[in-house]
């Protein structure tokens, strides 16, 4: 396969800075070279990440990317933002694992931790050498995650923590689970590491989405951590949906990813396809096709772009990054449908991309806030009442 060369109609290019070029031309050089050769073999396997990339993965910079210090690289959004993209033009479960590490694990630390949490942890893991995980999902608790049963019972300077969390990424590879539990005063968070007594994790076998990323089911049974592993300044909901806030920016992004890997695939195939005496890409249907893909990855770009820049200026409302989240998935899933359906039967073989981008965005679609329930945030916001 030829090295991807980028979608941009529109010459948004022009829009970059230097350092947000660089930052994007390295992950997508180190995609191709890296990445791209272990996929399809990963996916095979259910449940498996190449792990041999994670010091890579640090060395590149992209653990923790927008956070400054502790050995992270201290990006601007739109870089990031970037970043994730190209790590999402790879695999979703690629893009997972940075967005889990770094927007859902060690921006609770640097946010809501104490300076010891932040020492012990974020330079570790912005260089791969720990491993984080989020746990805030339950069997019976996703959508509205504040009905949680998992709880934190405080005993003299100690917590015990009972109950359980599911559809969790990178749970057995974590040495470190971000867990939110309901206490007398709300919701809290609190650091476990791998090995307590009474925690354990077991992986999620059967998925036909996001197979080359891990998914875990996290028990907890008289689990003991220390009062300095509480999260001091995590207090309420308000905690791990600031961290969603962050982690639905760079699905934004990424979607965009998979969406110009399916739109490059499918572009170059309808080329040299040749049906009833000529190629698949000169047929009006099919002119159609790849005109609608490429307005939405526009479209999608441009809002990325300016969310991105909002962003860097403080002026971000969560209800924008639903829009972009809600939107730029939903986009990225039809043009991977639709690329599957012009690559024939060819589509649904692993030897192309598009379709394990599609069924990847299924899982997009319904993690970090489902698709409905980004439409019922910005009714809200449009209506100011919220519908039940
Ligand atoms: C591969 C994978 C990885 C994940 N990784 C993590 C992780 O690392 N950490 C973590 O904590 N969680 C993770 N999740 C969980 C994910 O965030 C939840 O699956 C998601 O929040 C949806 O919850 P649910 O699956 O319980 O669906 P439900 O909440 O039961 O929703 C089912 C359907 O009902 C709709 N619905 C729900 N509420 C309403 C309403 N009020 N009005 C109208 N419709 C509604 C939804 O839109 C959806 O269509 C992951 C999930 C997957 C699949």
């Amino acid at each position: 396969m030829a090295d991807f060369d980028g979608v941009d109609f529109l010459l948004l290019d022009e829009e970059l800075g230097e350092e947000e070029r660089l930052a994007r031309d390295s992950v997508r050089a180190f995609v191709d070279a890296e990445f791209v050769p272990l996929i399809q073999e990963h996916v095979r396997q259910d449940g498996s990440f190449p792990m041999e990339l994670v010091p890579k993965l640090g060395a590149l910079g992209v653990l923790g990317a927008n956070l400054h210090g502790y050995g992270c690289a201290g990006m601007g959004s739109v870089a990031y933002g970037l970043v994730m993209q190209e790590l999402e033009r790879g695999d979703s479960g690629l893009r997972s694992f940075a967005s889990v590490q770094g927007a859902l694990c060690m921006y609770p630390i640097f946010t809501y931790g104490n300076d010891a949490q932040k020492e012990r942890w974020l330079p570790q893991m912005a260089s791969g050498e720990a491993i984080g995980c989020f746990g805030l999902t339950e069997p019976d608790f996703g959508s509205f995650a504040q009905g949680m049963r998992t709880k934190a019972e405080c005993s003299g300077d100690r917590w015990v923590l009972n109950g359980s969390k599911r559809w969790i990424t990178n749970g057995s590879l974590a040495d470190v689970a971000v867990i939110w539990a309901q206490t007398e005063e709300g919701v809290r968070g609190f650091l476990v590491e791998k090995g307590t007594p009474g925690f354990e994790a077991r992986d999620i076998k059967g998925k036909f989405s996001l197979r080359a990323s891990v998914t875990s089911e996290l028990y907890l049974q008289d689990v003991e951590v220390r009062e300095e592993d509480r999260l001091p300044k995590a207090k309420g909901m308000k905690g791990p949906l600031s961290c969603l806030t962050q982690a639905r920016y760079g699905i934004a992004w990424g979607a965009i990813g998979a969406a110009m890997a399916c739109f490059d695939e499918v572009r170059q195939y309808t080329l040299e396809r040749q049906v009833q005496g000529g190629p698949l890409a000169a047929k009006q249907l099919t002119q159609q096709k790849l005109a609608d893909m490429l307005t939405e990855i526009t479209k999608a770009q441009l809002l990325a772009l300016r969310l991105g820049r909002l962003k860097d200026a403080g002026r971000l409302h969560h209800s924008m990054v639903s829009m972009a989240k809600r939107n730029n998935v939903d986009i990225a899933l039809q043009i991977a449908r639709a690329a599957r359906d012009l690559l024939g039967a060819n589509g649904i073989v692993d030897d192309y991309q598009s379709m394990r981008h599609m069924v990847n965005l299924e899982t997009v679609r319904t993690y970090e806030g489902t698709h409905d329930i980004h439409t019922l945030i910005l009714g809200e916001q449009i209506t100011g009442m919220r519908a039940l």
